[in-house]
């Protein structure tokens, strides 16, 4: 591609809006141009290394035997209301009418568009297992578009499903996705780390993310030294009990006035918030709950809604808690809480001698007791898990640190199969509920991660892998005849071997085209200028290291496919 007709329009400045290095980079080497909240036009450059990321992807997915397929973004509501989802998926789900008022979603994902298509195609056993996928743009209406397109509300995205016939099948081809992304990831020149996930709105029994090790990412990673890594939100630690060792007084009702948060009814009452239980209500696919943690610590709503069995978990709204508890919000407390469940924290159990919320207008009660004074329905593991708490595998002291999920994979089970009745016949003539798994690869969202890892003061640093060009020509002064008919003549021997290649010939100061060359960060920068002509060389430089190569111009094509055989 020549520069002097490319649309890459490139920044000096960082753009005021952009918070991340990916976004402000993007923006700047004119890779992506905001077009609304969370929705970009890819011009050349970005276009290139999508679809060079969406090729790796494509070509590992083939590799363990996945099908490609194209499934519309228009799906119709009644298959999401057949799996409950038109209700569960709340705002995030980007809904429209047609002319006739007919209600569709712009697919978010495809879990029932693509049992649809298998409830109908699909009879028997002997077609089992299979894999279809698709690389295709989702919409969701984010809450919080930000980062540029690491969390847009248009994207794209690989989305994989599989269908099998029992657990072993689906653990197998589990295994060989996650292998695959294990490949892509690699191929992109990314550091990265799968981890245990909680399943959230998707479902199914068991989950993995591959996290981009990145201090912008907005996911935090717990992990050990043993190997065990999770999200915090999923992880299990053990969190140190405070010593317990007085002796349980009687309950009594304090006066807190406007006392609300943990922190003011602590240094209210002089004591350590550890010494608190707060008590939280949620509604539970729409049932109240009051869960119960320590005032030193938070709630991990993935690990309720597991231990609830919940599709869906929000805080509950002032009105709700007002009418359950008959007191403003700030004052909830477990004793006298009639008609919902507790579920409590395991590390709530031993206590004694707590402060909890009154259930009235400015009261707190002290001395409670656990067991005692209230009734726990359940005791589960609810409380999220943070550095310094310790591993529940190995009892080491646990770390933490931030990621980007590029991908997540699921078991998701029979849960869209049975609710849309997709069903096959087996061996023995009865017809069972396909066993299904389903796997998403945030392409747009990798191509900022990859930018993410690999960049410098100067600009992008991109990959040879996934770099919208491998080689950059650039000449220093397209005033000089003998410079030009060289780098028309690397140009187009360089592209005859079948190497993709920017050429910078715009009739621009040199200083322009060194700084944009170190922007868009080509792998390999090729400079061709009056002085090494005259000694017959063109200088050859990698972007990443900076390690100069001084060509012989006879030798030049060779020369630059021996470095880039060497560069990741
Ligand atoms: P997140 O927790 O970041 O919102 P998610 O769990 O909703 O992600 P999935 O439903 O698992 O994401 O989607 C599969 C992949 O699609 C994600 O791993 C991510 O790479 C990508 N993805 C999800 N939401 C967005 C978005 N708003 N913009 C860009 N990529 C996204
Ligand atoms: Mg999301």
């Amino acid at each position: 591609m020549r520069w002097s007709k490319a649309l890459i329009p490139t920044h000096k400045e960082d753009p005021s809006a952009a918070e991340t290095t990916s976004h402000k980079l993007m923006l700047r080497s004119g890779c992506i141009r905001k077009l609304t909240s969370g929705v970009y036009n890819y011009l050349p450059l970005g276009r290139r290394a999508l679809l060079k990321v969406e090729q790796i992807v494509r070509e590992e997915m083939d590799a363990v035997g996945c099908q490609e397929i194209l499934m519309p973004v228009l799906c119709p509501s009644e298959l999401w209301r057949e799996t409950g989802r038109w209700d569960v998926y709340g705002k995030e789900l980007w809904r429209v009418r047609d002319r006739n008022s007919r209600e569709f979603a712009l697919g978010p994902t495809h879990e029932e568009v693509v049992t649809d298509i298998v409830r109908n195609e699909v009879r028997s056993y002997r077609e089992l297992p299979f894999t279809v996928y698709q690389i295709q743009t989702k919409f969701r209406d984010e809450l919080r578009p930000r980062f540029g397109v690491v969390r847009s509300r248009e994207f794209l995205m690989k989305d994989a499903y599989s269908f099998h016939r029992d657990d072993e099948s689906l653990d197998e081809t589990y295994r060989d996705i996650c292998d695959a992304y294990t490949r892509i990831f690699e191929r992109c020149s990314l550091t990265f780390r799968p981890v245990e996930a909680a399943t959230g709105a998707i479902g199914g029994s068991h989950s993995h993310e591959f996290m981009v090790l990145s201090d912008t990412g907005e996911s935090e990673i717990i992990v050990c030294e043993c190997g065990y890594a999770a999200t915090d939100e999923r992880a299990e630690g053990a969190v140190d009990p405070p010593p317990c060792d007085e002796a349980p007084g009687e309950m009594e009702r304090v006066e807190t006035p406007e006392m609300r948060t943990i922190e003011q009814v602590s240094e209210f009452l002089g004591i350590d918030p550890g010494k608190l239980v707060k008590t939280i209500i949620y509604e539970a696919d729409g049932r109240p709950v009051a869960a119960l943690v320590r005032g030193d610590r938070e709630i991990s709503e993935a690990k309720l809604s597991m231990a609830l069995g919940a599709d869906l978990i929000v805080p509950a709204p002032p009105d709700v808690i007002e009418k359950l508890t008959g007191a403003p919000v700030g004052f909830t407390g477990p004793v006298g809480l009639e008609g919902i469940d507790v579920i409590a924290d395991h590390t709530v159990e031993p206590l004694v001698n707590v402060v909890v919320g009154g259930n009235a207008q400015d009261v707190h009660l002290k001395n409670v007791k656990p067991g005692r004074d209230f009734k726990v329905t359940a005791f589960h593991d609810i409380v999220l898990v943070r550095k310094g708490d310790r591993c529940a595998r190995c009892g080491a002291e646990l770390d933490s640190f931030r990621g980007i999920e590029v991908s997540q994979a699921f078991k998701l089970g029979t849960k869209y199969s049975s609710s849309m009745n997709a069903t096959y016949l087996d061996e023995d003539g009865v017809a069972k509920p396909f066993i299904m798994g389903c796997y998403g690869l945030g392409v747009s969202r990798t191509v900022a991660a990859i930018i993410e890892q690999h960049n410098d003061k100067d600009g992008i640093t991109w990959p040879l892998s996934v770099a919208p060009f491998a080689v950059e020509i650039l000449v220093v002064s397209m005033k000089s005849e003998e410079c030009t008919t060289l780098a028309d003549r690397l140009y187009t021997d360089l592209k005859a071997a079948g190497v993709d290649v920017l050429y910078d010939d715009r009739d621009d100061s040199a200083g322009v085209k060194f700084k944009d060359a170190d922007l868009v960060g080509m792998p390999l920068r090729v400079t061709i200028g009056a002085r090494g002509l005259k000694s017959g060389v063109v200088e050859a430089r990698v972007r990443k290291t900076g390690e100069v190569t001084e060509l012989p111009v006879d030798d030049a094509v060779q020369g630059i496919l021996r470095i880039l055989e060497t560069l990741p």
